[in-house]
């Protein structure tokens, strides 16, 4: 049994070049909270400006050096293939500490954050095994080929409410090919990338091709984006803070993908399967605390079925085990932060001021410690109420009801996000019109949560710009040169000749 708490150090710095850097005499240090109890767990130093400047140094160097940047794509997939194999070899370590740092559920942590990891390196070992770029012979006089090479230096900014699995979504597909990067985790939870750094370097990723650096996002991330030897951003957070980053990379002209936040319907049409979408209900609205950016937050239900399923939902909420998310059966575990727990109560408050129907939850766990917010199910009476219209980010979700599939789309799409969709119904007619008319960057048709890592994965509207998964991750973190040779010895224009 792996007892995680002693794995924890006494304090969390930056990793630049392959080694730990402490602190030094003008460095802040910021506490790190378990948001099951609010107490501390260790103490974060927060990297300044300069700091970020010798993480970013080391990484172009190293990328310039041509150590990782012209290794060969089999040498690549193969530290990549040992990456996933070493995650899944510490899969409980890992899971252990991305539960302590971020409250989410022990069976979710191993179940799908530290599965997940593990494929996006062995996803991006395979891609780059298989992918090529095209060639285009049409012209009889001209061969042109494309190569794709590396961006060179990478930052990558990731949030705290999957720490691990998004981080490495970045992290593989920035090595992959061939790039360095300078990794920032979320300062609420840097837990898991101090194993996932030694991993790195016992697979063989050569020092300096990633850089870690801590702090908080106006000072460790801005400091990054700002940054002129940096080539690329991947970021994904709130939609104010893509913002920010988006206008801080266009003054340096760097390539900013950012994947940012949703308020996504989740369509219940009543010839759907409804045994399974209410299943569904409850993992799009509950799972990992209710903190997801894909999360079906405003649950849209056909007229004639909205009672019962409602019903059925309230129950089946009162019935979700909320607890320390370190046991194996808690099924709902703390929000990440006091802010954030004040933020949910803030928009339940809301709800019962506008005389919303708070149908259950609405309130702090009683008795608790920590930031546990009881689920929350909200009667909205209207797509105009602000519990409809903004991104909570917690587990609460909102029930509307439509009379006919055109109203339901309409309402979907009245939302300034647009990354998910979910609709649930057994008339093939109905789906594809929805999946027509959704404007979000994905439409799960009776699914809920379902990440094909060779798709394209990312947001309409303010939520976001870009894409990653397969070769739109390609896009992102390399340069397309375009290569052109002659066929034969085809007449030239003799300029001068006379
Ligand atoms: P956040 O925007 O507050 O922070 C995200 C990251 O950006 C953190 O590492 C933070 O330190 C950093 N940051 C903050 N300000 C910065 C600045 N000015 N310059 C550079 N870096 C800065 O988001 P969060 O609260 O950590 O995460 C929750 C948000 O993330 C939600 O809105 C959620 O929808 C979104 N999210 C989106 C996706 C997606 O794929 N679309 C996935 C998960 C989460």
């Amino acid at each position: 049994m792996v007892n995680v708490k002693e794995q924890v150090p006494n304090s969390i710095g930056a990793w630049v070049a392959g080694e730990w850097q402490g602190a030094n005499t003008a460095s802040e240090t910021l506490p790190v909270i378990n948001p099951a109890t609010g107490q501390p767990l260790t103490e974060l130093v927060e990297n300044s400006a300069s700091d970020v400047d010798a993480a970013v140094q080391a990484a172009r160097s190293t990328f310039e050096s041509g150590i990782w940047s012209r290794a060969s794509v089999a040498d690549r997939s193969t530290v990549l293939r040992r990456i996933a194999q070493a995650i899944g070899e510490q899969s409980e370590t890992l899971a252990q500490l991305e539960t302590l740092g971020a409250g989410i559920p022990i069976s979710q942590s191993r179940g799908r954050h530290v599965q997940r990891a593990r494929l996006n390196f062995e996803f991006f070992a395979e891609y780059i095994s298989q992918a090529a770029g095209p060639v285009y012979d049409q012209n009889p006089d001209y061969l042109t080929f494309v190569r794709h090479e590396p961006v060179g230096v990478a930052g990558l900014i990731a949030p705290w409410n999957a720490p691990l699995a998004l981080a490495t979504m970045k992290l593989a597909g920035a090595i992959a090919f061939g790039n360095s990067c300078v990794l920032k985790p979320s300062e609420l939870t840097p837990l898991p990338f101090v194993p996932l750094m030694s991993i790195l370097k016992e697979a063989g990723v050569p020092d300096g091709v990633v850089s870690l650096v801590n702090g908080r996002g106006p000072v460790t991330g801005a400091a990054l984006v700002e940054h002129p030897q940096v080539d690329a951003i991947a970021f994904t957070g709130g939609t104010q803070t893509g913002r920010q980053i988006a206008a801080t990379a266009g003054q340096t002209l760097k390539r900013a993908v950012t994947e940012l936040g949703g308020k996504s319907a989740n369509i219940v049409c009543k010839d759907a399967n409804l045994e399974r979408a209410l299943d569904s209900a409850l993992l799009a609205g509950f799972s990992n605390n209710g903190q997801q950016c894909l999360a079906g937050t405003r649950l849209l239900l056909e007229r004639s079925i909205a009672a019962e399923f409602t019903d059925r939902l309230v129950q089946r909420v009162n019935s979700l085990k909320i607890g320390p998310p370190e046991r194996d059966d808690t099924e709902i575990g703390p929000l990440i932060s006091q802010a954030q727990l004040e933020r949910v109560q803030g928009f339940a408050t809301l709800a019962h001021q506008s005389g919303l129907d708070v149908l259950t939850g609405g309130q702090v766990v009683p008795g608790s410690q920590g930031f546990f917010f009881a689920p929350t199910l909200v009667r909205a009476d209207s797509n105009s109420q602000p519990v409809c219209r903004e991104e909570i980010f917690g587990p609460f979700v909102t029930i509307l009801e439509f009379d006919d599939l055109d109203e339901a789309l309409s309402i979907a799409n009245d939302s300034e996000f647009g990354l998910v969709s979910y609709i649930w119904t057994e008339h093939l007619g109905s789906a594809m019109r929805a999946a027509d008319a959704l404007r979000t960057g994905v439409v799960w048709i009776n699914t809920p949560l379902y990440r094909e890592l060779r798709a394209p994965f990312g947001g309409f509207k303010h939520s976001g710009i870009g894409r990653d998964g397969g070769d739109w991750s390609r896009g992102l973190f390399t340069e397309a040169k375009t290569v052109s040779l002659p066929r034969r010895d085809f007449p030239l224009a003799r300029m001068g000749a006379g």
